[in-house]
């Protein structure tokens, strides 16, 4: 049985809302968060068999074009009317991170139908992965100094800096200093920087960062080109890669020598795979992206990064670093690293109560 059948063979798709305060507010070039928005999607099959899926789509348009709300509507009236009929995703046009979404979901119960973890599925062959944190953008390099400290210390180690101009080599080289060399940086700019602000950028060549991401806007794939001829550091393209397609052009136009994978930027774990494998092939290795999920997606992220291109640590952290309570039993950090689920599907338990507790809307959908 395939995902089609899986979904023509639902009783229900529960679309629930959530809103879950976040540890400490996340700031980036373009956005503020203090709270996380999320619609999870749960499907039941006819034989009660459960999956779980998590739009990433946030509150504001302001990472993807999509929102928490216009995914609720794509999914209710588009996509889940077509998985309810057996008819493919690909009918729908953009919106991905809703079709993630659902895709996952469907194949969590498909896989916990099959008794397969997504990992195995997915071709993932790490039963653990490196940790790697994001930091938002601080108050002063200070506070993003004593922040890297306290993540260091927690074993993570690779910490990424969300950077904009006028808060880009000052925190890094803090941070620098204080974690040594041991601790891999990376830094994202979402897009925050213009084609003439190589020199701002070239500053950063002597503090040993991994990559850069995104430091030009999404469209400027041939500024982005230019750009890596001018710069030692590498650059990871994060907005740009909307699918395989589009990652293979920009490789192939040099205009990255990194690419961040996000199933809810390409429309899902399948187009997710498509990319990684294309990356594999032109020896180009691939980041896991995080959009500060719940536990349902984080399961999803990890199983991701699990997969052998995956050699530079991504956005993978510990529950906690978000959230007080999760909505599945809490991501650790052991020496460092993060433990694969193994159990069939996205091999977490969700946790009803919690999910009751968070959500303010919900609506069903039945054949
Ligand atoms: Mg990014």
């Amino acid at each position: 049985m395939g995902l089609a059948e899986t979904g023509a063979r639902l009783q229900h798709v529960d679309l629930l809302r959530v809103r879950m305060p976040l540890v400490t507010p996340f700031r980036t070039a373009k956005s503020w968060t203090s709270t996380k928005e999320a619609l999870l999607v749960h499907v039941v099959t006819a034989d009660g068999i459960e999956g779980w899926g998590e739009c990433s789509a946030q509150a504001e348009p302001t990472y993807l074009a999509e929102t928490v709300d216009t995914a609720r509507i794509v999914l209710r009236d588009h996509l889940v009317p077509r998985v309810l009929a057996g008819r493919s995703l690909d009918e729908v046009r953009g919106n991905t991170a809703a079709r993630a979404a659902v895709e996952c979901a469907l194949l969590d119960a498909f896989l916990r139908a099959d008794g397969r973890s997504l990992a195995a599925w997915l071709g993932g062959t790490s039963a653990t992965v490196p940790a790697g944190v994001a930091l938002g953008i601080a108050e002063s390099p200070d506070a993003l100094r004593q922040r890297a400290a306290s993540y260091a210390a927690q074993g993570y180690g690779r910490i990424k800096l969300k950077i904009a101009p006028g808060h880009d080599v000052d925190g890094v080289r803090a941070v620098r200093a204080e974690v040594g060399d041991d601790v891999a940086l990376q830094v994202d700019a979402n897009g925050s920087y213009a084609p003439d602000d190589a020199a701002k950028l070239a500053a950063l060549d002597d503090l040993g960062v991994q990559c850069i991401e995104q430091p030009l806007p999404a469209d400027e794939v041939r500024a982005h080109a230019l750009l890596a001829r001018e710069l030692a550091t590498p650059i990871c393209l994060d907005e740009s890669i909307t699918s395989a397609a589009v990652a293979a052009d920009a490789i192939d136009a040099g205009a990255c020598s990194v690419v961040s994978v996000k199933a809810a930027r390409v429309g899902g774990l399948q187009e997710a795979r498509r990319i990684h494998d294309r990356c594999r092939d032109a020896g180009v290795p691939v980041v896991a992206g995080g959009m500060l999920e719940t536990g349902i997606g984080r399961a999803a992220l990890v199983a991701m990064a699990s997969m052998p291109n995956f050699t530079i640590p991504g956005d993978v952290a510990a529950s906690d670093h978000y959230f007080v309570d999760d909505v599945t039993e809490p991501f650790v950090v052991e020496d460092g690293r993060l433990r694969v689920p193994t159990g069939p599907g996205l091999g977490v338990v969700v946790r009803d109560p919690v999910v009751a507790r968070f959500t303010v809307a919900r609506e069903r959908i039945r054949p």
